[in-house]
């Protein structure tokens, strides 16, 4: 075993008894979220204290364990800018939205987000241990009143058991693992009694903010509804302490395989040298990167947006320079909710009919030769292609390859190109329209 070490603390938690320090209810119900608090530790900017000091904000709340890996002295501390609120958070910005990725509108039961067709993502609490500025879900998160209640997860279990296209189950909101255990524990054994769902997944920030809440207790209950995968959210190597580092060895240690999603924000993990560093030192404590994300076009994340060509220059300094295991995919999170779309450097350079030439991550080029005679396997007698699952109406691309469909088109398109009467067509532009630009209303 690791030999468990003192984390750093902030100097006011210097007489807090370990015990206390190392129990995450302690941890909860001491978190920072005013500026009197939190000017104890740090000295606030006017920036800052401004925001503080505004009503209506996105909730605030730091634990102590996360508020003392920053750098009281530096303003610009990766840490405290993912949850310190400063002023710029007000302002609005071009394509702001509320729910940039159109969530309520996948929603068919409260708190269910049935976007793809063989997953779902359940939101199952409004709450967090501490609340990333940058939160994609700002418009519930944070909000006490507007918690899941035991009617929505009825309605949630129902849907679920009615839904046999869902395999997979991914338990976000807020952070599953802030729930009471008790309540956790019949979430997941509710899910595990459900024949056709295969995985269960949890996205969770607590093990960066409160590692301590990763007793071997809690790894041993999550141990019980295997398979089931976890994702943490890290975004700058100051946040894997010794601390981390345990409670992802007592969670890979039960079997949990673990994964990391980072969000791309401007003056926190904007820095290639610095993302090199992150994903190898996520892979040396068994976590591996899983999804580097392009910032949401939410409220109050104006000044964290990046250009997308951030995105794609880390993947080009990571990609062949460092394990491939330790290379994330780059996600751009389409607005109007397209959903997730992987974005990345381009590697194959051009094709004719028996040749495509490619270009490694040195600028190496090369030909690879197609085979002159392709024999495919045989999709009549294969098992597989004539039981294949059905993803009714979306299909997409694949769809057009399998030659299930011939083309995709926007709504409105037969009656836009029709040769028919001005009136139809002035009429039907005005429908079309809409849906061609993008539904979700920006503000
Ligand atoms: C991110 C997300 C998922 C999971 O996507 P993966 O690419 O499978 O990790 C599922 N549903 C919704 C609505 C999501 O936003």
């Amino acid at each position: 075993m690791p030999t468990p070490i003192i984390s750093k603390r902030a100097p006011i938690y210097a007489d807090v008894p370990n015990e206390k320090w190392n129990d995450w209810r302690w941890q909860l119900s001491h978190r920072l979220n005013s500026a009197e608090d939190i000017d104890k530790v740090l000295t606030l900017t006017e920036s800052e204290r401004t925001a503080l000091n505004t009503q209506g904000l996105f909730r605030v709340d730091v634990t102590p364990y996360f508020i003392s890996l920053i750098d009281p002295e530096d303003p610009n501390d990766p840490v405290r800018k993912q949850i310190i609120p400063v002023s710029e958070e007000l302002n609005a910005f071009t394509s702001m939205m509320e729910d940039s990725l159109a969530e309520d509108r996948h929603s068919p039961v409260p708190g269910l987000v049935h976007r793809y067709p063989d997953r779902v993502l359940m939101l199952v609490t409004t709450q967090c241990a501490s609340y990333c500025r940058y939160c994609t879900r700002s418009r519930i998160v944070g909000d006490p009143g507007q918690t899941f209640n035991r009617q929505d997860f009825e309605m949630q279990i129902e849907y679920l058991k009615r839904t046999p296209q869902v395999r997979d189950v991914l338990l976000s909101g807020g952070d599953p693992l802030v729930l009471a255990p008790k309540i956790l524990e019949e979430l997941l054994s509710r899910l595990r009694e459900i024949p056709h769902i295969e995985i269960i997944r949890i996205g969770s920030r607590v093990p960066v903010f409160m590692p301590m809440r990763v007793t071997q207790e809690l790894c041993d209950m999550l141990a019980k509804y295997h398979p089931l995968w976890l994702n943490i959210h890290v975004n700058h190597p100051v946040e894997i302490t010794q601390e981390l580092a345990d409670a992802c060895d007592r969670m890979s240690r039960v079997g949990i395989p673990l994964g990391n999603q980072s969000v791309l924000l401007a003056g926190v993990n904007d820095c290639v040298h610095m993302q090199r560093e992150l994903v190898q030192k996520l892979t040396r404590i068994r976590v591996r990167p899983y999804y580097l994300y392009q910032c949401d076009l939410v409220e109050g994340s104006g000044h964290f947006r990046t250009p997308v060509a951030k995105g794609i220059e880390i993947i080009e300094a990571l990609r062949g320079h460092t394990s491939g295991y330790a290379v994330p995919q780059f996600i751009v999170d389409a607005p109007g909710g397209g959903g997730k779309i992987p974005v990345m450097p381009n590697y194959l350079m051009s094709m004719s009919d028996h040749k495509i030439i490619v270009r490694n991550y040195e600028g190496y080029i090369s030909s690879y030769e197609e085979p002159s005679e392709y024999k495919s396997h045989d999709p009549k007698t294969c098992a597989f292609c004539q039981n294949k699952r059905p993803e009714p109406g979306q299909s997409g691309i694949t769809g057009l390859l399998e030659g299930d469909n011939m083309f995709i088109k926007p709504e409105g398109f037969d009656a836009l190109h029709e040769r028919g009467g001005l009136q139809h067509r002035l009429k039907d532009e005005a429908k079309w329209k809409p849906l061609g630009i993008g539904s979700s209303e920006p503000k």
